[in-house]
């Protein structure tokens, strides 16, 4: 069926700025970590994306080995994109990242140019692109001189594979050279990706001073702790869940008594709020203005629906705050 996007998608979602940069990004942005692989129906996962926009969800978020194997994620997004949202891709920020294991070989991981140049145009091959929005650097790199990645992620912005640089993973310390580096040579960094949620907080003590210092966006990613911070463990395993795919990210043994008594006593808190767990988890990690998306993953349209719902409902009062950090101690 030919795909029209929905002519009321900006209505409802908020687009925040994403540091001093003139790019404006959807409080969320969908991520195609899990269920956009070879092992997922096509037809779904075209759902979630056509969801997603018809949301105003303009923000897609890949890297080159997302899903089993990699590069899957970034072909499956190609074929979507190339069937449907061919018109719209002025209205799309579509990011790409390396810096984890790609393929064999001394070229095919970590930080340097040789890697890095070559990751972007196999992404940019696989997705049937001509540029990515955001190419972040995925991880820090503790051998390759910091100078020599930042020049890559220059590179590619000179050479209009990409329009804006992240970073992804690097602590306050790392960050900020980098920042300066990429100061320095007129590419300055636009965003940075790191894990956030109510159960990781490791951003909060300087990674996010930081950023909001450098003018430098953030993109809270999962924010629902895989699932953690959801109804979907309240009451045992679903089968069709993360949890009971085998997947290494999230454990049946990470789904500990104690997180799960947090997650109840959460959920509970949630319910007086009038809404569910996962939309208060999100709501959590936006709060305030130094979070500018929370990055969802999803694996059925409903997810994506509560997620946008949220916005409704997304301001917490001192006494639900206080309460949280009791839960969470
Ligand atoms: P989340 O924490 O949002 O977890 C997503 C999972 O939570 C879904 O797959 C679903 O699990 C469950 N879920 C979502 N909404 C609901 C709901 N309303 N009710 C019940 N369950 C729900 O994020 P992810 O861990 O998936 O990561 C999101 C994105 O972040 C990735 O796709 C990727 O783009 C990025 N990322 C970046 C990394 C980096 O190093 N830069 C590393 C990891 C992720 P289920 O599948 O069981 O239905």
């Amino acid at each position: 069926m030919l795909y029209q996007a929905d002519p009321a998608r900006y209505q409802n979602m908020e687009y925040r700025r994403c540091g001093r940069s003139g790019l404006k990004l959807p409080a969320i942005s969908l991520g195609l970590w899990h269920n956009f692989g070879d092992t997922t129906l096509y037809d779904n996962a075209r759902q979630l994306i056509h969801c997603a926009f018809d949301h105003g969800i303009t923000h897609f978020d890949l890297a080159n080995n997302y899903g089993p194997p990699p590069g899957a994620a970034e072909e499956t997004f190609g074929r979507i994109l190339n069937r449907d949202l061919k018109s719209w891709r002025d209205e799309l920020i579509i990011a790409s990242k390396a810096g984890y294991t790609m393929w064999p070989g001394p070229y095919g991981d970590w930080g340097s140019k040789k890697y890095l140049v070559a990751s972007l145009d196999q992404s940019l091959k696989r997705m049937g692109l001509e540029y990515v929005d955001i190419f972040y650097h995925h991880r820090p790199d503790p051998d390759t001189p910091l100078e020599e990645t930042m020049a890559a992620l220059d590179l590619l912005v000179r050479q209009g594979k990409a329009l804006y640089v992240g970073l992804s993973n690097y602590p306050a310390d790392r960050a900020r050279q980098a920042f300066a580096i990429l100061q320095r040579l007129g590419t300055p960094c636009l965003i940075h990706q790191p894990k956030y949620s109510m159960f990781e907080r490791w951003v909060e003590p300087e990674l996010l001073d930081t950023l909001a210092e450098h003018g430098v966006g953030a993109v809270a990613f999962s924010p629902l702790a895989g699932g953690l911070l959801t109804d979907r463990y309240l009451h045992g395993i679903p089968q069709d869940s993360r949890a009971a795919s085998g997947s290494q990210f999230l454990q049946p043994q990470q789904l500990t008594d104690e997180r799960l008594n947090k997650a109840r006593s959460l959920n509970a808190l949630a319910q007086q709020r009038g809404q569910k767990l996962s939309q208060m988890a999100l709501a959590w990690v936006l709060r305030g203005d130094r979070v500018t998306s929370a990055l969802i993953g999803a694996s059925k349209t409903s997810q994506i629906d509560d997620a946008v719902s949220m916005l409704a409902n997304r301001h917490f009062n001192e006494d639900e705050i206080a309460l949280i950090e009791k839960i969470l101690m």
